[in-house]
């Protein structure tokens, strides 16, 4: 086969914008799947595609634009940062790096941190720093606990830490990590042992469909990791930074990590993530961890804009006060459709359908004009902008119930086609 004459793409791949180019999308690798709209402008809680055909946006970049699209107040660091300075490299010192560790470590009370590119990152170097402390501390053991149906992202220890995340297309796993059921103490229990060097875990499980781990589930983590000397790693990617209702979810189950991981919200839409440490985790040394974009000036400036909006008085409540109004109205859209259970905390949301139609609402409510997002084959998940409003979550009601009609009248006619 001549890799070079490669077939053109069919007319079924192609993608025209407004103006009639070609926005084929048959030469990016398929890893993703994709409806075919091509998006070219948001604001807050709207996006609009190149038809200029509006959508209400729940999901938010996964969870990832966490003042909503292009707020104003990131457009203007953004700008001000690109005038000054981009980027002078890891190698060199440069002071939004510096203010937002300060920053992040200040209200998190944490004693040091470091800036990364994404929450997968982030929890590579989470455990890198573990297995630096245990050959440390711990005669060398190097062993981490993690939860079923956890994620901890996409690259190769991220993905070996995820249960059932490691596609074994992919085989061999890194080794060193077992996986234990999620709020399961005892097994928690019976699987740590001399070679464990730490427990880590998502306090909300979001890919599992927005599983928060119970209270007492948390604080029995905390107290074995103590009595054992080992350490906890809390991946507060997507549940961190106000999506919660509080700065960090750890503070609302009243514990305290080792380590923390922080990713998307952080940035409001640009790739920036956070480790933090305490205490006697703060041991990394020269050398042992660094990347060509970590610290990045600009990406630093987004993150200073987003922690100063989240910090601002009556923010967090915001979330608060309008994720219960977000958790009634889908509780009642669920009564009213038969679906199952509802779960969530602030402004992070999953609910269970009483079938394995995700995918399906998922691209009616697309039609209706609404990006959701289904982490399971029975679960949506509702991540919205920190800042959505009231009629925001009204209009999204709205379209969500016309998705659920659609799919149910499909559904319908699709018996009575069998039963003829
Ligand atoms: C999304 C996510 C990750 C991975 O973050 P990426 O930025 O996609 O690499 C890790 N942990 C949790 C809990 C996440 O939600």
């Amino acid at each position: 086969m001549n890799l070079f004459r490669r077939p053109a793409p069919s007319l079924d791949d192609l993608i025209l914008d407004t103006a009639g180019n070609d926005l084929s999308s048959a030469r990016l690798m398929p890893t993703v799947a994709r409806p075919p709209q091509v998006f070219v402008r948001g604001q807050g809680s709207w996006l609009w595609d190149s038809d200029d055909r509006a959508y209400l946006d729940f999901s938010q970049g996964g969870a990832a634009n966490s003042l909503g699209h292009s707020p104003q107040v990131l457009i203007k660091a953004l700008s001000d940062q690109a005038q000054a300075l981009i980027n002078p490299g890891n190698g060199l010192y440069n002071r939004l790096q510096l203010n937002l560790v300060e920053r992040l470590c200040e209200h998190t009370g944490s004693d040091q941190g470091y800036l990364l590119n994404s929450g997968a990152q982030a929890c590579e170097a989470a455990i890198k720093l573990a297995r630096k402390w245990g050959q440390l501390h711990r005669g060398s053991a190097y062993r981490i606990i993690t939860a079923g149906n956890g994620c901890h992202g996409r690259s190769f220890a991220a993905m070996s830490a995820s249960s059932g995340g490691c596609d074994n297309r992919f085989e061999p796993q890194l080794p060193g990590f077992s996986h234990v059921p999620f709020n399961d103490l005892p097994a928690l229990h019976a699987a740590v042992d001399a070679g464990t060097v730490a427990i880590m875990l998502e306090p909300i499980q979001a890919e599992a469909g927005v599983i928060p781990a119970t209270e007492h589930y948390l604080k029995g983590v905390e107290r074995l990791c103590r009595e054992l000397g080992i350490l906890l790693i809390l991946d507060e990617v997507q549940t961190g930074i106000g999506r919660c209702g509080a700065l960090l979810a750890e503070q609302q189950y009243g514990i305290r990590a080792d380590i923390i991981t922080l990713g998307k919200g952080l940035g409001g839409g640009v790739p920036l993530a956070a480790l933090l440490a305490r205490g006697k985790a703060c041991c990394f040394e020269v050398g042992e961890l660094e990347g060509t974009h970590h610290g990045n000036a600009l990406m630093a400036s987004a993150g200073l804009a987003v922690l100063d909006t989240v910090l601002e008085r009556g923010f967090l409540e915001h979330v608060h006060e309008s994720g219960c109004y977000l958790g009634e109205g889908l509780a009642r859209l669920a009564y009213r459709y038969d679906h199952g259970q509802l779960r969530g905390q602030g402004l992070m949301w999953g609910l269970t359908l009483s079938d394995d139609s995700a995918d399906a609402v998922v691209k009616a409510a697309l039609h209706e004009g609404l990006i959701l997002n289904a982490p399971q084959p029975n679960c949506l998940r509702f991540t919205p902008a920190l800042t959505v409003s009231k009629s925001n979550i009204d209009e999204m009601l709205l379209r969500l119930a016309r998705a659920f009609s659609r799919v149910r009248t499909a559904q319908l006619q699709c018996r009575k086609g069998i039963a003829v």
